[in-house]
Order: C-alpha cells, then structure tokens, then sequence
C-alpha cells in the first residue's frame, strides 16, 4: 500500500484561530438568545465540537446525515437523507454547519428541507468551500476558508473514512 501524500492547507492554528473569529461573528449576529447547531454528519464533527465550545451555553445540538458520495471524490449528485433530526426546530434560531460547500447540492437541498420546518432564523456555516466547484447557489452566510478545487482531508473530512482525526487539512495528492 502506498503511504498518502497530503500537502497542508491549514495547520491547526490556522484551523483554531479563524474558528474563533466565526464564532464571534455568529454570536454577534445570533444575539445571546438560544441557538441549535445542525451538525452534517460525518465532516462537520470536528468544526461542529470546537466551534460549540465558543458559543456559549444557550446551545443545543443535533445531527443530520446526508450523502452525494459514495466514498469516493466526485459527486454523484443525488442528495439522500440517512438519519434525520431527532428534535424539532420550530420557531429556533438554526445554524447548519458543514465541513466543507463543493457542488452545493448538499447545502442547498438541507436548506430548502429545513425550511419546511419553520425555524424562526436559517443560517449556515462551512469551514470550507470551494468557489469553483459550484454547481448550484448554496447560500452560506459565514464561511472558513475559500480554497481551490482539489480533493482536501483531514479535520472531519475524510478519503474513504481514513484522515477525519488529522487536526490539519492537506490536499491529497494521490487518492488511490
Ligand atoms: P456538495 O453537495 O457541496 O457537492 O458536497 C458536500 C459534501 O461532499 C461535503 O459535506 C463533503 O462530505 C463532501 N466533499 C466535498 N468536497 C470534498 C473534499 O474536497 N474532501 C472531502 N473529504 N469531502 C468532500
């Protein structure tokens, strides 16, 4: 088996410092009222537990997962619902947080889902998107970094389930 080749995109400092900033940004903009985290299993665990821990006590979390991929690095294009929420969010203040908006198709579909359940505020987060992969207009309000359109792992974000613990993200240079 040959050993991956990852070239760092950003070191965990770099990771953890502009995590920070968002969090400020989305506690200015949610106000210090109560807010629930839609973390979109299984990339956005990482950004979703540090991202938490800056927000404050006025916060509940939940899970959905959505699939386009079926473990490889293209989308197929077909967004699936795997586990859905298991409380309401009627009338709260929602912030869905992804790991990383590619074609948009995940994003734009959870939003459009989301919405048919009438919380009082829809906002998304992403610690990543790629501008140039965009196949659809996914709004994301507050986004991490914007980064080319290569193939990146490491902090929740996976290549065939391996490189999610990695606190850094790297572009893969030979996915296999
Ligand atoms: P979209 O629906 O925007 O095309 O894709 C969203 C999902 O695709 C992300 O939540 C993530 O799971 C996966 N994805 C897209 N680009 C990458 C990437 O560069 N690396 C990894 N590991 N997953 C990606």
């Amino acid at each position: 088996m040959t050993e991956p080749q990852l070239d760092i995109l950003y070191t965990e400092d770099q990771i953890q410092a502009r995590i920070k900033d968002l969090s400020l940004q989305i506690r200015r903009d949610y106000g210090d009222e109560p807010m629930v985290l839609i973390g979109v299993l299984k990339g956005s665990l990482m950004f979703l537990a540090d991202l938490s821990r800056h927000l404050g006590h006025q916060v509940r979390i939940d899970f959905m997962q959505l699939s386009s991929y079926e473990g490889g690095t293209s989308s197929t294009g077909v967004v699936q619902i795997r586990k859905d929420l298991d409380q309401t969010i009627e009338g709260e203040r929602v912030l869905i947080v992804e790991d990383i908006v590619d074609t948009g198709l995940t994003l734009a579909h959870l939003r459009e889902l989301l919405m048919t359940r009438h919380p009082s505020m829809l906002r998304a987060v992403s610690l990543l998107r790629k501008p140039e992969a965009a196949k659809v207009e996914a709004t994301c309000e507050y986004v991490g970094f914007e980064i080319p359109n290569q193939f990146v792992v490491g902090y929740g974000l996976d290549y065939r389930e391996r490189f999610r613990n990695l606190p850094y993200i790297g572009i893969l240079l030979n996915p296999d």
